[in-house]
C-alpha cells in the first residue's frame, strides 16, 4: 500500500469533519473508504501529516490527543471544564504573544494550535 494514498484519506477525512478527531475516529473514517490499510499504517502516516506541519495535535481534555487540519491559518481554542464548549481564538490574538516568547526564549515555538482551559462566563456564574 502506497504511502500517500493513507495520507490522502487521513486528510480527506479531516477535512470533510471539520472538527478534531481523535486517531481512533480517523482510522475508522480511513477504514471505511479503504479497508485494506490497517492501523499501523495508518497511525504512522498520521503521525509524518503531523511532524510535516499539515496536521495539528493536541490535548483538549478529552482523554485522548485530537488532530485537526492545519489549514492555511493556524487557530486556537479556549475550553471550558465546566461545560465543555469549545471557544475559536483567530491567530492574530496569540500570533504576539508567541512573538514575545521567541525572542524572550529564544525558542522556535512549533505549536500551532493552543488549547487553554478554563471556565466560561456561564460557568463561572454556576460555580
Ligand atoms: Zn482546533
Ligand atoms: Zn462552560
Amino acid at each position: 500500500m502506497r504511502n500517500s494514498s493513507a495520507d490522502q484519506l487521513i486528510l480527506e477525512t479531516l477535512g470533510v469533519q471539520k472538527s478534531h478527531l481523535t486517531s481512533h475516529q480517523i482510522y475508522e473514517g480511513v477504514h471505511l473508504r479503504l479497508p485494506a490499510l490497517n492501523p499501523s499504517t495508518v497511525y504512522r502516516a498520521l503521525d509524518r501529516l503531523v511532524s510535516q506541519g499539515k496536521v495539528t495535535v493536541s490535548d483538549m481534555g478529552l482523554g485522548a490527543a485530537v488532530f485537526e487540519l492545519a489549514g492555511e491559518k493556524p487557530h486556537h481554542h479556549l475550553v471550558c471544564q465546566g461545560c465543555g464548549y469549545i471557544t475559536m481564538i483567530a491567530d492574530d490574538q496569540i500570533a504576539p504573544l508567541m512573538e514575545t516568547l521567541e525572542k524572550n526564549y529564544h525558542y522556535k515555538i512549533k505549536t500551532n494550535h493552543l488549547v487553554l482551559f478554563g471556565l466560561c462566563e456561564q460557568c463561572q456564574q454556576n460555580h
